[in-house]
């Protein structure tokens, strides 16, 4: 039944291995395991899907080894945790001498012989599992309904209700066993009620009608009176709504009525407002086309000695050892960590990060994770048990926060014009998260990189979805004139208005670009909400159409946990909506209004835990400047902030 059991160091040196008769070989399982789990901090849960097998593992920290098992997902061994448990007890009881003797080098010449007791501790759970006797159905004559006859199946009017009520503390009197009699209080209750109902039949249903109103407004006329007892302002008797004036508000609606006025929603026709190209830009002492790291300051001193205090108190409560000697327990470290030891300090942790608005499952996973990864591991002299649970989890998530996949924008774009290829960023998201805003931020960096860009107005949906990027350009233009780049224009808007299909104008963009000699084109498509089934197969299409280098998700951070569904449920969506046999999903993320969140940073963990996808921008205000790289130790210093 199992396809294969290996037994690993940590540091990747296989000790011993059984391979099932039919199984496929455990190495390229085993090293999925390693680099998308192990590697990557996501061991929350013992288990891991690679194709069609399932991959259980533990870990053991004090010798720092892995032992992992693996089978066919389409089976349910319900033997395999007990297994690798006993496996795990078994092999290094066996073999701790070596292990504590020769440490890690002496692995190299061991020799593990395992094979017997494996398969002995194979037996015994395999056993263990058939041990539970099937359950035996119960005859019609034991059944409730053989005892029912004929005569208590006719309704007879009045007695429907009581019959009911009775069969109902039957059944409750089944779920807690034997003694119905058992709570008096309770039986009372149940016969006031029962009496209640039983009145209520006498009544016909024109009487029950009657009383039911009665009641209903002796209850509204209570609150009535309750409510004419606070004392409320008289303004409360006036009846009807009034418009609310503004102070700097001007009342007369006749002034705010564009409908006679010249101006039909063309961009060139409507006022444009004073561009002042210092607010436009931001920081003027920037240098140019440099992505600057997200910044962070944190309290790392002030939060260590909080730290370091910590630990003392669990101490306190177990043994009574306060002072003193509870401090020196808490900071000389003998032994092995035990999750004992660190369950108080994990919850603290798990909490500290729901309040920073990671998902709530995201830090009960990160939290497991942390714990099995030192579980019996021998903590260092002069550490806490609260510090080394908590550089566990900070460098779990700095893991978590550096993608596999390294997007470098700026590399692809210079690959793409040796190809003479324009390079297609795709934006998608729910409306309103920035995608337009990050999208003009994005092609001013482009710009100032020496990149011609093209945007494409695939938003034919959203009213003012094409002039907001018409302003966009014409403003990026200004920044960016022909003059000051030897006559080329550096941005310009393909746009076709509004009600066509967008994946015909993308391809027509990329088509325009690449005749054009633009290096980038930037696709804006319009906002759509992750349920949506037909807006989604619509983007499927214009992806899969397409084929953009780059599909970028702009989340806002926000919304929090908010954004992780959205981004789960596009990518999904687009798996789901899309033709082709490799459906094209989301290859990064956007993290726009970052500066709105304070150090509420979860979401940035949240959606790369979830979807292993990397944060490619973070968006952190309102200029062409505030586009940023993400910094993983600056977003961990802020969820790690007190
Ligand atoms: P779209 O509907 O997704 O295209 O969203 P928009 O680009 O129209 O942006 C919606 C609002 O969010 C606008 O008022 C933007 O100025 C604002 N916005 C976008 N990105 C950021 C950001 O990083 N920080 C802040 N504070 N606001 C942003």
């Amino acid at each position: 039944m199992l396809d294969f059991f290996t037994i690993f160091s940590k540091g990747g040196l296989v000790l011993w291995c059984f391979q099932g008769v039919r199984g496929p070989a455990a190495t390229a399982p085993v090293n999925a395991l390693i680099r998308s789990v192990l590697l990557q901090e996501r061991g929350g849960n013992n288990s891991f899907t690679h194709e069609a097998l399932t991959l259980k593992y533990k870990l053991d920290n004090q010798f720092e080894l892995v032992f992992v098992v693996g089978f066919q997902k389409i089976l349910t061994l319900t033997y395999v945790d007990k297994l690798i448990d006993d496996v795990h007890k078994e092999f290094r009881d066996k073999y701790r001498n070596e292990f504590q003797q020769k440490g890690a080098l002496g692995l190299l010449n061991g020799t593990f012989d395992f094979k017997d007791d494996f398969m002995r501790l194979l037996r015994d759970a395999e056993d263990s599992s058939k041990v539970r006797a099937p359950t035996v159905m119960k005859t019609f004559e034991q059944s409730l309904k053989s005892q029912k006859t004929v005569k208590c199946m006719i309704e007879t009017r009045g007695e429907k209700p009581k019959e009911k009520v009775k069969n109902k503390k039957n059944k409750g009197s089944k779920k807690d066993g034997t003694e119905a009699v058992a709570a008096p209080s309770k039986v009372s209750a149940a016969d006031k009620q029962l009496s209640a109902a039983g009145d209520k039949e006498e009544l016909t249903k024109d009487e029950i009608l009657q009383k039911n109103r009665e009641e209903f407004f002796r209850r509204h006329m209570k609150a009535g009176e309750k409510s004419s007892r606070s004392p409320k302002p008289d303004t409360q008797k006036e009846k009807g709504k009034k418009p609310r004036v503004w102070d700097l508000g001007n009342s007369n609606a006749k002034v705010l009525d564009y409908s006679n006025s010249a101006t039909n929603g063309s961009a060139e026709a409507c006022p444009v407002e004073e561009f002042d190209p210092d607010m436009a830009l931001g920081d003027k002492n920037r240098e140019p086309g440099r992505l600057y790291d997200l910044e962070y300051e944190s309290d790392d001193e002030a939060e260590e000695e909080k730290v370091v205090q910590n630990p003392s108190k669990p101490s306190v409560k177990k043994g009574g050892l306060g002072g003193m000697f509870g401090m020196l327990k808490g900071l000389v470290g003998s032994k092995s960590l035990t999750r004992d030891d660190m369950d108080p300090v994990l919850e603290k942790m798990k909490d500290h990060l729901i309040a920073k608005n990671v998902a709530a499952e995201i830090a009960v996973q990160l939290c497991e994770s942390v714990a099995k990864k030192l579980e019996g591991k021998v903590m260092g002299t002069f550490t806490t048990v609260t510090s080394t649970v908590k550089q566990a989890l900070q460098e779990a998530l700095v893991q978590i926060l550096q993608p596999q996949r390294r997007v470098d924008v700026l590399r692809d774009v210079m690959d793409a014009q040796r190809h003479r290829r324009p390079y297609v960023v795709t934006f998608c998201g729910v409306n309103g998260v920035g995608k337009s805003t990050n999208l003009a931020k994005i092609s001013f960096w482009l710009i100032e990189n020496g990149f011609s860009v093209l945007i494409a107005a695939c938003d034919t949906f959203r009213a003012g979805a094409v002039e907001q990027l018409r302003t966009h350009t014409r403003r990026l233009n200004a920044l960016h004139p022909p003059e000051s780049h030897g006559g080329r224009t550096m941005v310009q808007l393909y746009e076709k208005g509004y009600g066509k299909d967008a994946a015909g104008i993308a391809m027509e963009a990329i088509s325009y670009a690449r005749n054009q000699g633009f290096d980038v084109v930037l696709v804006d498509t319009a906002g759509r909400m992750q349920d949506n089934a037909p807006l989604m197969t619509a983007l499927a299409k214009l992806i899969a159409v397409n084929a953009p280098d780059l599909v970028l998700f702009v989340g806002e951070a926000l919304v929090g946990n908010e954004a992780v569904d959205q981004l789960v449920k596009f990518n999904k969506a687009l798996a789901d909506h899309s033709m082709a046999q490799t459906p094209r999903l989301i290859d990064g993320i956007v993290l726009t209004k970052f500066d709105t969140i304070d150090d509420k940073v979860g979401a940035a963990i949240s959606m790369t835990y979830i979807t292993s996808k990397p944060i490619v921008f973070v968006g952190t205000g309102q200029t062409y400047c505030d586009l940023r790289s993400l910094n993983a130790k600056a977003v961990v210093a802020a969820l790690m902030k007190a």
